[in-house]
């Protein structure tokens, strides 16, 4: 399994983009900056996206993508109800963009909304995907996407202290998003997203469980804030013996 880090930022600006995965280049998961990752062909050739939520830093390409299936086969879009129903109001509404659930026909749409719930496992184009609850300003879930004994499972935005979450997944590579430096502590509990310390009583919940740590990768990042985030991750990586990456947008992993 190929999982790329196209954009590991809160959000876009030169030289970084907004919170995006391609695993395999055939799932998307969350498209704050997916249209320039992917050629018009590799739009088309995606067999679908997960969505976490609906805060505009993880959707900003989607409704650009979704264009880019007019007259094409349909692009199938995983999210929660309260997701799928701000889309349809807020942007394929005919409004601010056309109606793709209806469009170029209602037999073959440019796009189709299929609910998720947290913890009920659906086959997504071969791979088993699992939304996991998310503690978020908005509704959100997380998403642990697995294919032939390998996994990836990312938290969405997510302020922590998730009860039993950690029990649930146990993946080769954890993409945590890590928003805030820790002297931010009480934006980041008023926003529900995570620092380097919070990150840190996260990952020991989880090494208490599971006995070790999986492949850490911090993700989300305030660019306002990048380098104190980033010597609190290694802090943390060091006092918890265990390296936590803060990848660059583009890096792969192969897993
Ligand atoms: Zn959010
Ligand atoms: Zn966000």
């Amino acid at each position: 399994m190929e999982v790329v880090i196209v954009g590991a930022h809160q959000t876009e600006s030169a030289g970084r983009r907004a919170t995006t995965f391609l695993v395999d280049g055939r799932l998307a998961i969350d498209a704050g900056n997916l249209a320039a990752a992917l050629t018009l062909e590799e739009q088309r050739s995606l067999d679908a996206v997960l969505l976490t939520h609906y805060h505009y830093d993880h959707i900003r390409d989607f409704p650009s993508v979704a264009f880019s299936r007019w007259g094409y086969a349909t692009l199938s879009v995983y999210c929660l109800p309260a997701v799928r129903d701000a889309l349809r109001s807020s942007f394929f509404n005919g409004v601010l963009w056309p109606k793709l659930e209806e469009v170029p026909s209602r037999d073959v749409p440019a796009l189709r909304f299929c609910d998720v719930a947290p913890y009920r496992s659906v086959d997504v184009a071969g791979y088993r995907v699992t939304p996991a609850p998310a503690n978020h300003s908005a509704p959100a879930v997380g998403f642990l996407v697995e294919r032939a004994g390998r996994s990836v499972f990312y938290t969405s935005d997510t302020h922590g202290g998730v009860a039993g979450l950690w029990e649930e997944v146990q993946p080769d590579l954890l993409l945590v998003e890590v928003t805030f430096p820790n002297r931010l502590d009480s934006v980041a509990v008023d926003a529900k997203h995570l620092t380097p310390a919070r990150l840190g009583v996260e990952l020991e919940a989880y090494r208490a469980i599971h006995g070790r740590l999986p492949q850490v990768a911090a993700i989300h990042r305030n660019a306002e804030y990048e380098e104190e985030i980033v010597a609190e991750l290694a802090a943390l990586g060091d006092r918890l013996g265990a390296p936590i990456d803060a990848p660059e947008d583009g890096r792969r992993y192969v897993l």
